[in-house]
């Protein structure tokens, strides 16, 4: 019930002043999740969070730009997507309130992977999620891109949609998570990506997630990021 709901939300905000430290945290039900966010992880067998998961979650959660480094395998989805699901739900996001987070994959295949998982683990909650790669009627994409809450896209076609679409409205996005940041710019896909982001509000969340290190990532002109927690990049001199 929505009682339940607010009761919920003000008790876990109260846990976001006393976070837990990374080494207390065994299972993702020490992490202060959402019900039902920890029983759709519970339905797909995660219980123990990866330690890339366990380095960003919570600070992604409390709001803070993140910049991570981890290898293919470690778990960079839920890393960011456990975020972005509990974000729509402590702001009560609904169906009606546009597009909130915004997930940028360079291809086509990781972004349907992205796409599923979300399913998967935010099958309890209600937000409305869409695909956006292109090879699809593109008419259909637009047509229900505008009642989408989170989007998962390819840079070429979020920005053909930016361009085309006179419904998508950008100016409701609270958080922007790149994947696989180091491979969109081997794409050549900088100059696609500072478009969109130049259409994105300034005063968003950005999460960034790498398989490699590099320093270029956070170059890309328009990302803004503010104050950014590193994880897993060790410093080079
Ligand atoms: P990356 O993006 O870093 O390459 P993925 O997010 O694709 O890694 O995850 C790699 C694999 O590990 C996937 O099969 C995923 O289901 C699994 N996985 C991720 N997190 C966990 C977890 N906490 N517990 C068990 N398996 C996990
Ligand atoms: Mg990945």
């Amino acid at each position: 019930s929505r009682l339940q709901t607010d009761s919920e939300i003000l008790e876990l905000k109260k846990k976001y002043d006393t976070l837990p430290s990374e080494n207390q945290i065994k299972r993702f039900t020490d992490m202060p999740l959402s019900e039902k966010t920890l029983k759709g992880l519970i339905d797909s067998k995660y219980t123990e969070p990866t330690d890339i998961q366990r380095q960003s979650i919570l600070v992604a959660l409390i709001g803070k730009d993140v910049m991570a480094t981890a290898i293919t395998g470690s778990g960079k989805t839920l890393a960011f997507l456990i975020p972005v699901i509990e974000h729509l739900y402590m702001n009560k996001w609904s169906r009606t309130d546009g597009v909130c987070a915004v997930v940028i994959s360079p291809t086509r295949e990781l972004a349907y992977q992205i796409f599923e998982t979300l399913k998967r683990i935010g099958r309890y909650h209600d937000f409305s999620a869409g695909l956006i790669i292109g090879g699809k009627n593109l008419k259909f994409e637009r047509r229900r891109m505008d009642q989408c809450n989170i989007l998962i896209c390819t840079p070429g076609r979020l920005l053909q949609h930016m361009d085309e679409n006179p419904l998508f409205n950008a100016s409701t996005i609270e958080m922007l998570v790149l994947d696989e940041a180091d491979r969109c710019l081997d794409m050549g896909f900088e100059e696609t990506l500072n478009a969109i982001v130049e259409n994105f509000p300034t005063d968003r969340q950005t999460l960034l997630f790498s398989a490699t290190q590099t320093n270029s990532v956070k170059d890309i002109a328009r990302l803004n990021l503010r104050d950014p927690v590193f994880i897993g990049v060790k410093s080079k001199s």
